[in-house]
């Protein structure tokens, strides 16, 4: 009996000694985020705003409550397209053979960030073309090109319609004939040549539906882009949050093999 006592106290002290060696290791481990964490995700609801044509998110609830064995369940459904809400464009959205959303490597969507700020240009022209100007003006004013390998978020201010599609879109029709009605800012495709001859850029995103504004026809923007596996974040929350410099960007979508697209958790790390 003894020796079983024993036996059992050594084996309670040793799992306690465990314990408290794990729990220093991770106090040690705790610095992973030093900063500030903004959320550039907008929610996926019955409000998420999606291209006119696309099939809009829907959560169909399976279970929700007590069951009969005593404890509470819940479990939904869920369906939308891949292009809605905060999401990511593969290259291969509009560029045959190219990366899809699966295969583009982590490294193109975790790292440092800027933030080019247009909004107060925009403000009364849903038309918007970002443009070469308003970018090297950012680096005048910065005293710095962008950097090499650096995440570019476009701040245009539509933000601040979301969820609002007249304000947000220019329409709140959807369907084919919706398209000709959309207004919104984008990126011209005369900068987006720019940026990738002379600069070297992982990713590019915005607070609007897409990269080209909402009149584009011909979707230059995404293909010169996506052409260069440069992916593309549409539709970002919250980007009047950070600073012009300074902070870090992860950018996990949903990995679905083959993939245009898909659903995006997108978070800012302040430093
Ligand atoms: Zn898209």
């Amino acid at each position: 009996m003894k020796l079983i006592k024993i036996i059992l106290l050594l084996l309670i002290f040793t799992s306690c000694n465990q314990n408290i060696k794990q729990s220093k290791d991770n106090s040690q481990r705790n610095q992973f985020v030093k900063g500030k964490i903004i959320d550039l995700t907008y929610d996926f609801s019955d409000e998420t705003i999606y291209w006119v044509t696309a099939k809009e998110f829907e959560l169909e609830v399976v279970t929700k409550g007590q069951t009969e064995k005593g404890f509470y369940y819940s479990a939904n459904n869920l369906t939308a397209a891949e292009h809605g809400g905060t999401h990511i464009d593969a290259p291969v959205h509009f560029v045959e053979n190219r990366q899809s959303v699966d295969q583009i490597p982590l490294e193109k969507l975790i790292g440092n960030a800027i933030k080019i700020d247009i909004s107060a240009k925009i403000e009364n022209n849903p038309d918007y073309q970002i443009s070469i100007e308003d970018i090297t003006n950012w680096e005048e004013k910065q005293k710095t090109q962008i950097p090499n390998g650096s995440i570019v978020l476009l701040e245009t201010g539509f933000g601040k319609f979301y969820p609002d599609k007249i304000k947000y879109l220019g329409t709140d029709q959807r369907g084919s004939e919706a398209i000709q009605e959309l207004h919104f800012p984008g990126l011209s495709p005369e900068a987006a040549t720019w940026l990738v001859i002379n600069r070297k850029i992982k990713a590019i995103g915005l607070d609007t539906p897409s990269i080209d504004y909402g009149q584009s026809v011909n979707f230059n923007s995404h293909i010169i882009l996506l052409t260069e596996n440069i992916p593309v974040f549409e539709n970002l929350a919250n980007l009047d949050k950070l600073p012009v410099t300074g902070f870090d960007i992860i950018a996990l979508p949903m990995k679905i093999k083959e993939g245009s697209g898909a659903p995006l958790r997108i978070i800012a790390i302040l430093e």
